[in-house]
């Protein structure tokens, strides 16, 4: 399949639409990227590699790190996980801080962030250095020895965390954050603000496509059961309250960020990563969103 001729083809179609979402300005690093970014990276399991636009110019990662945060400790805890954390779509925004109270300090779903602090703190109770060793994984999956953290976004965001530290704060009080809260921010906060390109993503995600071995390694990452679920809990979480929305018009298990970018999975065929930074109102890429829509219309490679 020409994918790249079909990239084309979606990018003049999209020309005529008029992007109407914004910038994230709630971290104030983040509202200095220049809107009209567009870049497309896709990767087969074959190792087959198609692009478009601005696909390799960092971004800033956000949110789609909290998959990587939860392969990690899904890895370490095995089933025992699920006794902190939910594999529930919350049908909220991502920083909701009202489902919590009612669930006893139990985060729906690792994918939103009162469940991504849960994770960090397992991983803060499990690693040395839980730092260095989130970053070490990522170079590895991503295939890039350089990729790193972006103190600077990781600062903006930490000075303007209040709602963060709320949900940590709850958690605390209910008992579901067992280190001390800035050490579990800190963690947090660095691991949403690392830099990664379109083309980065798509060769990190690539093994959640190959059912958890990396197919151009042969590197078993996760068993075949954890990349199933991390799949599954991509399909039904991903995308906070708009999960049911990308299922129903992209049709695929993937995952979203405040920065713009969009990774995504076809199990056994590819991977794909677009960036747009302006997101519509529930936090997602909304280019990015309609880019992906047209793709598995076009492709005819919805999972459904
Ligand atoms: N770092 C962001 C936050 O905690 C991540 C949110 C996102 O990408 N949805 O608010």
């Amino acid at each position: 399949m020409n994918y790249k001729r079909i990239f084309t083809k979606i990018s003049h179609e999209l020309e005529d639409l008029e992007d109407i979402g914004n910038v994230a300005s709630y971290i104030p690093e983040l509202g200095n990227i220049n809107p009209n970014k567009f870049g497309v990276h896709l990767t087969t399991v074959k190792n087959s590699n198609f692009n478009f636009g601005d696909s390799n110019e960092k971004f800033s990662i956000q949110s789609i790190s909290k998959v990587l945060s939860l392969i990690l400790a899904f890895k370490l805890e095995d089933e025992n996980l699920w006794n902190r954390v939910g594999v529930e779509p919350s049908g909220n925004p991502f920083n909701t801080l009202v489902l919590l109270e009612h669930n006893n300090g139990i985060p729906r779903n690792p994918l939103i962030n009162a469940g991504a602090l849960v994770i960090c703190d397992i991983l803060v109770s499990r690693l040395q250095d839980p730092k260095k060793e989130l970053l070490e994984f990522v170079r590895n999956i991503s295939g890039n020895p350089n990729l790193n953290y972006c103190p600077r976004i990781a600062e903006s965001e930490k000075m303007m965390g209040y709602r963060n530290s709320a949900l940590i704060n709850l958690m605390k009080d209910l008992g579901n954050i067992k280190n001390h809260i800035n050490t579990v921010l800190d963690v947090y906060f660095n691991l949403c603000s690392i830099e990664i390109t379109c083309k980065e993503l798509s060769r990190a995600f690539l093994f959640l496509a190959n059912y958890g071995t990396d197919p151009i390694t042969n590197q078993k990452i996760l068993s075949t059961s954890k990349s199933k679920r991390i799949n599954a809990i991509m399909q039904l979480c991903g995308f906070y309250d708009e999960a049911g929305e990308f299922s129903f018009k992209v049709g695929l298990p993937g995952k979203s960020g405040v920065g713009g970018g969009i990774v995504a999975i076809h199990p056994g065929k590819y991977c794909i990563a677009v960036w747009s930074p302006k997101l519509n109102s529930k936090g997602n890429s909304y280019k990015g969103m309609k880019f992906l829509e047209l793709f598995t219309t076009k492709t005819k490679s919805s999972i459904f």
